[in-house]
């Protein structure tokens, strides 16, 4: 199983470290074998020591330049972090980001041979349309997306299930997560709303290969309940 624990704009670079270092520690000591990767805000990427690998939750397409505000290839390699998180539904939504430039990020980093964990997810009256409409949606972010690269790893985050402590049902993640299997090879992580009281039951969906969690990664307790579910 994997498991991708997002921060989003939470944590600080001493709240981070001291996570890590308490998150180190705690898989250690019950062996974890599962895949792990935490995605602190940009100001907290650090070469942090243990059994998890850190990535970035958002990068421009470049090495380095003029882009005001934004980090790259070079403040990414400095910490050696190799993985970038791409298509988040807050980016597409409050950031503006199109597919278009979404697109653009994917391949760049991609052709720098950067691991993607590439998100999607349809908002709620696209789910209320059904099925088909929810396909639909979907696969219209996979355009320019090449779905069978190695490093790929997609997440199935439902935007209303996002934050909203209403996770998606079992049949939903079941369904959706079959559709998209017949689609793409990559691991399948479902996100949105996973806590310590749903994790068995989404873990136990087919089709379901990892979760990615931005609430209840927060506190490495939690984070770390789910891990070990
Ligand atoms: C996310 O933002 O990727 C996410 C799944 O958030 P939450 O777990 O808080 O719903």
């Amino acid at each position: 199983m994997i498991f991708a624990a997002n921060f989003k704009v939470n944590h600080t670079r001493v709240s981070t470290a001291a996570y890590m270092q308490a998150l180190a520690g705690r898989m250690n000591e019950k062996k974890v074998e599962d895949r792990v990767l935490v995605f602190p805000p940009a100001t907290a990427l650090d070469a942090y020591k243990g059994d998890f690998t850190v990535g970035a939750q958002n990068a421009y397409p470049a090495i380095s330049g003029a882009y005001t505000g934004e980090i790259g290839v070079m403040q990414l390699e400095e910490f050696n972090i190799k993985t970038v998180l791409i298509g988040h539904s807050e980016r597409r939504e409050i950031l503006g980001e199109s597919q278009e430039v979404i697109a653009e990020k994917f391949q760049f980093f991609l052709s720098r041979s950067f691991e993607i964990i590439y998100c999607i997810g349809e908002p709620l009256e696209v789910r209320e349309q059904g099925d088909e409409a929810v396909a639909a949606y979907l696969l219209a972010q996979f355009e320019g997306i090449d779905t069978h690269g190695e490093k790929l790893i997609v997440a199935y985050e439902p935007i209303w299930a996002i934050g909203t402590g209403r996770s998606a049902t079992v049949e939903e993640i079941s369904s959706t997560h079959k559709m998209l299997k017949s689609h793409i090879s990559a691991p399948l992580l479902y996100g949105g709303s996973v806590k310590p009281s749903n994790i068995q039951e989404i873990i136990g969906v087919d089709g379901v290969d990892g979760v990615l969690v931005g609430g209840a990664s927060l506190e490495v307790d939690s984070f770390m309940a789910l891990v070990t579910a």
